[in-house]
C-alpha cells in the first residue's frame, strides 16, 4: 500500500504537472480547489496525520506543510505567469502600426448630365443670362394657354403630356419659367432655365423624364442676328470653334420664325454615319423669335419689345458629347457608367 509519504510526493508531482500545463487562471483555481480545498487531495492527507503512529506523524507532517506552502507558492506563479501572458497578448492585439497608409474615403464624382448642365449654364452666365427655376407640376395655363397653345391645338399632341387633372400637368418643357418670370418683371430680360421635364414616352432616345435648358432674350430691338449670334456663339463654346452649324427652319407654337440647330456630325465630319442617319448633322437646339401672341398673356408690347427663346435637351447634348447610346444610362444609376465621367 502506497505510504502517506508516497501520496505526498504523487500530488506534488500531479500538481506541478496540471499547473505547467494550465493556460487561464481559472484552470489553475482549478487545481487549488483539488489539492488545497476543503475536499482537496492534499487536505485529506493533512486529516489523516492523526492517525499516524507518533514516530512518523512529525516528520511526515513536516513534509506534507512544506509541500502545501510550496505548491500556494507555485499557484501564485502560474497565476501572475497567465496573467503576464494575457496582458501581453492584448496589448499584442490592441496594437497600432501608426506608420501604414490610411485607408482612403471613396470619392463620389458629379453626374455627366450634371457636367453638362454646368457647362450649358457657365457659357450662358458668362454671355449674361441668369438661372430662373420654376415647379415641376405646372398649371395647364402656363405649360401651354400661355405659350400660345390653346386647349385643342395640335401642338399638344407633339407633347405627350401627364395630366395630374384636367388643369395640372407634370410640366413637358421648361418654357414655362420665362411666363412666369415674365409676368413678374419688366423687359430686359435675359433668363436660362434648366430642370426636369416629363413626357409620356420611353425608349432608347426618349425618357419619361428628363432634362431640358431653355433660355429667353427679351429687351428693345432684339432681332434674328442677336439669336443667331448668341446661339453661334453657345455651339463654338460648347464644342469648338471650328464647329459648323446651320439654321434650319421649323415650327414652334410660341416662336414665329423659328429654326432648328444642327452641328456638322462630329463622328463622321458631315460625311454620313448611323449616328447622324446618314445625314451629317446632327439636331442640337430649337429656338425662334417669341410670337407677339405670347407678350399679350404677361403685358408686353410687342410693338415696343422683341426677343428669341431657345430650349435644349440635356441628355441628347451629353449623348452627343460622350457618345452615349441609350438614354436610359443616365437613370440606372450603374456605377460601371457613372464612373467613367
Ligand atoms: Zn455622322
Amino acid at each position: 500500500m502506497e505510504s502517506l509519504r508516497e501520496i505526498l510526493e504523487r500530488i506534488y508531482r500531479e500538481a506541478l504537472d496540471s499547473l505547467s500545463k494550465a493556460s487561464t487562471q481559472r484552470e489553475v483555481q482549478e487545481v487549488r480547489v483539488q489539492i488545497l480545498g476543503k475536499k482537496g487531495s492534499l487536505t485529506q492527507v493533512l486529516k489523516q496525520l492523526g492517525s499516524l503512529p507518533e514516530s512518523e506523524r512529525r516528520e511526515t507532517g513536516k513534509k506534507a506543510n512544506e509541500i502545501k506552502k510550496e505548491l500556494e507558492g507555485k499557484i501564485e506563479e502560474a497565476l501572475q505567469r497567465i496573467e503576464e501572458k494575457e496582458r501581453e497578448e492584448a496589448f499584442l492585439k490592441e496594437k497600432l502600426d501608426v506608420t501604414l497608409p490610411g485607408r482612403g474615403l471613396p470619392l463620389g464624382r458629379r453626374h455627366p448630365l450634371t457636367q453638362v448642365l454646368e457647362e450649358i449654364v457657365d457659357i450662358f452666365n458668362h454671355l449674361g443670362f441668369e438661372v430662373v427655376e420654376g415647379p415641376e407640376i405646372e398649371l395647364d395655363y402656363y405649360n401651354f394657354e400661355a405659350l400660345n397653345i390653346p386647349k385643342g391645338h395640335p401642338a399638344r399632341e407633339m407633347q405627350a403630356t401627364f395630366f395630374i387633372s384636367d388643369e395640372v400637368v407634370l410640366r413637358t418643357h421648361t418654357s414655362p419659367v420665362q411666363v412666369r418670370t415674365m409676368e413678374k418683371k419688366r423687359p430686359p430680360v435675359r433668363i436660362i432655365c434648366p430642370g426636369a421635364v416629363y413626357r409620356c414616352d420611353s425608349d432608347p432616345t426618349h425618357s419619361p423624364m428628363f432634362h431640358q435648358v431653355e433660355g429667353l432674350l427679351v429687351d428693345r430691338g432684339v432681332t434674328f442676328a442677336d439669336l443667331k449670334g448668341v446661339l453661334t456663339a453657345f455651339v463654338h463654346e460648347m464644342f469648338g470653334k471650328e464647329t459648323r452649324l446651320r439654321f434650319r427652319p421649323s415650327f414652334f407654337p410660341f416662336t414665329e420664325p423659328s429654326a432648328e440647330i444642327d452641328i456638322e456630325c462630329f463622328i463622321c465630319k458631315g460625311k454620313g454615319c448611323g449616328v447622324c442617319g446618314q445625314t451629317g448633322w446632327l439636331e442640337i437646339l430649337g429656338s425662334g423669335m417669341v410670337d407677339p401672341a405670347v407678350y399679350q398673356f404677361v403685358n408686353y408690347d410687342p410693338d415696343e419689345v422683341s426677343g428669341f427663346a431657345f430650349g435644349m435637351g440635356i441628355e441628347r447634348i451629353a449623348m452627343l458629347k460622350f457618345g452615349i447610346n441609350d438614354i436610359r444610362l443616365f437613370f440606372t444609376n450603374d456605377l460601371r457608367f457613372l464612373r467613367q465621367f
